[in-house]
């Protein structure tokens, strides 16, 4: 089995986390380390790592029930041949895209509210975005946080009206409506953010400790687009064995459609995927 990676570092969202404290036996884990540890226990058993890019995944004999598809998986460090494939490409975070937000990236800027929570206990925090996420991150973070600033760029929420119920009944959440984050500021981490009102165009500083960015998470799928299956969303449409429309083509992991977006979940996808394949071949020409 070859492990193809386009970063040196394996871990993809988690190596942007400071501290994970959601993985069960390791709590408190650095993401990064996490990343490592994941990365020399599939050495440590075997697995080849090819450091590259993948540029396309092409169907070089289609099989049958008797016989075993072919698939070349085109990279910029070479062509590799496989009778299966496991698309663990993930999701990435959308971001806001505005000044700060790179710097401060686990330095008060963060895409994940039940992973870096806890470090904001007593503290100001301000989640912007307006869905079911936004919404959860906001309650989450009010049961340790001293404020919490909802910041969303209308004067609706897209989120549940059940959640929208909980959020309105917490004395320390505050809705910055119709309101945008322009700029991120802060010295060595973040403290004030610099929001517009998109009605007035009146602009505003708020002083924080950190942001927690809800705005939408996207699956990092456009390379199959067009070979397997995607829902509306572009995650890879499969069940819990990661089997996806074309055969011999498995998901593992964020970009599978899925309810659970996290560590856990993805490594369940991972050995659920393996196991798969295994099945798959059994009794295949190869
Ligand atoms: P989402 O539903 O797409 O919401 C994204 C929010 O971010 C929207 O309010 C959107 O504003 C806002 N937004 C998008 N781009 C923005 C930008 N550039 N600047 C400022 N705001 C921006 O995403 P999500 O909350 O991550 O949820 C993803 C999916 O998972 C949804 O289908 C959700 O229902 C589901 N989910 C469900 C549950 C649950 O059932 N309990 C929990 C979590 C997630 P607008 O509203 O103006 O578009």
């Amino acid at each position: 089995m070859i492990i193809i990676e386009k970063n040196p570092v394996s871990g993809g969202q988690i190596i942007d986390t400071y501290e994970v404290d959601n993985y069960l036996g390791i709590p408190g884990v650095n993401g990064f380390d996490l990343g490592m540890k994941f990365r020399e226990h599939a050495d440590k058993l075997g697995a080849e790592f090819v450091d590259a890019t993948v540029s396309a995944i092409e169907v070089v004999e289609a099989g049958s029930d008797t016989k075993a598809p072919v698939y070349k998986v085109v990279t910029d460090n070479g062509e590799f041949e496989s009778n299966t494939v496991i698309l663990a490409t993930g999701a990435h975070h959308s971001k806001l895209e505005i000044s700060g937000e790179e710097e401060f990236i686990g330095k008060g800027v963060s895409y994940c509210a039940t992973c870096d929570g806890a470090f904001y206990r007593g503290k100001v925090t301000a989640v912007n975005g307006g869905g079911d996420v936004a919404v959860e991150d906001a309650i989450f973070l009010s049961r340790f946080c001293s404020k919490v600033y909802l910041i969303h760029r209308r004067d609706e929420l897209r989120a549940t009206k059940i959640l929208q119920e909980e959020l309105f009944g917490l004395e320390n959440v505050e809705v910055i409506w119709d309101s945008v984050v322009k700029e991120i500021k802060g010295e060595d981490k973040v403290n004030q953010l610099v929001i517009e009102n998109v009605k007035t165009k009146e602009v505003s500083n708020v002083d924080v400790d950190g942001i927690f960015v809800a705005i939408g998470i996207r699956p990092s799928t456009d390379l199959v687009d067009g070979l397997v299956e995607l829902d509306g969303q572009g995650y890879v449409v499969a069940g819990e064995d990661g089997a996806t429309s074309v055969p011999g083509i498995f998901v593992a992991g964020d970009s599978r459609k899925k309810r659970l977006r996290q560590i856990v979940t993805a490594v369940a996808d991972g050995a659920n995927a393996v196991t798969a394949v295994q099945d798959f071949l059994v009794g295949k020409e190869r």
